[in-house]
């Protein structure tokens, strides 16, 4: 693991760069590690440095990890795809959801949030690429969905997310997620949180105005493939 803490701070002086270029405070910006695929190991190894959030994609490989490292006071995003058969333990072990796309789901996470942990974080997934998934609310309906989760007293809507198709150059990539801050200015309330950026288009997001980046590879290195949960 001796590359990782050379990445970790890698990672943590292009965000000052991306910041400083941007003319914002690099204290304004988040960094989400993006845990999937790795190990408890890894995870532990970077929270060691300093790292409280992380993000995650795959609930039992999530659930195998937090009870691994129970004893750390580390804060989990579920960032991945959100079915009806998960809201469940998403609402019940972490402390944001950035994928909530439809009023079903915020409904059930609203429903099945213990009330000791009070309201779960939510960012709408914003679909602004159509080809790209099925998942993310179409920009149009998204002010019908933000209504229906501000009416849910489980839940605290923060922000919008997105994961637009791929793009290359700094110029294309903010312009693609510059389109999220446009749609989050318009809900009134404004929603402060814009999920987005990631290892490929950090400096891009941030310049559109990000405020949490989720960052995989960048920290941790390639992911191998997705495997099944692993001890
Ligand atoms: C995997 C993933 C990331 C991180 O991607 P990298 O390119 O490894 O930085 C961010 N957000 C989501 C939703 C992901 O699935």
């Amino acid at each position: 693991m001796a590359g990782l803490e050379a990445r970790v701070q890698a990672v943590q002086e292009r965000i000052r760069a991306a910041a400083l270029a941007a003319g914002r405070a690099p204290e304004s910006l988040t960094l989400i590690a993006v845990s999937k695929t790795q190990g408890a190991d890894a995870v532990a190894a970077v929270a060691a440095l300093g790292q409280r959030d992380f993000g995650e994609n795959y609930l039992q490989e999530a659930l195998d990890k937090q009870a691994a490292l129970a004893t750390l006071p580390l804060c989990w995003h579920f960032i991945g795809a959100l079915q009806s058969n998960k809201t469940r333990a998403v609402a019940e072990h972490f402390s944001w959801v950035h994928t909530v796309d439809r009023a079903k789901l915020a409904e059930r996470l609203s429903a099945q949030r213990p009330r000791a942990l009070g309201p779960l974080k939510v960012c709408l997934q914003v679909k602004l690429d159509p080809e790209e998934t099925k998942a993310g609310v179409a920009p149009e309906d998204l002010a019908a969905l933000a209504e229906v989760v501000r009416g849910c007293p489980g839940l605290e809507l923060l922000g919008l997310m997105a994961l637009p198709a791929p793009r290359t150059g700094f110029e294309a990539q903010r312009e693609s997620l510059a389109r999220l801050t446009t749609l989050a200015s318009a809900l009134p309330p404004a929603a402060p949180v814009l999920s987005m950026g990631m290892s490929d288009d950090l400096e891009a997001a941030v310049a559109a105005g990000a405020t949490h980046l989720r960052l995989g590879t960048a920290l941790f290195g390639p992911r191998a493939p997705k495997r099944e949960s692993t001890p």
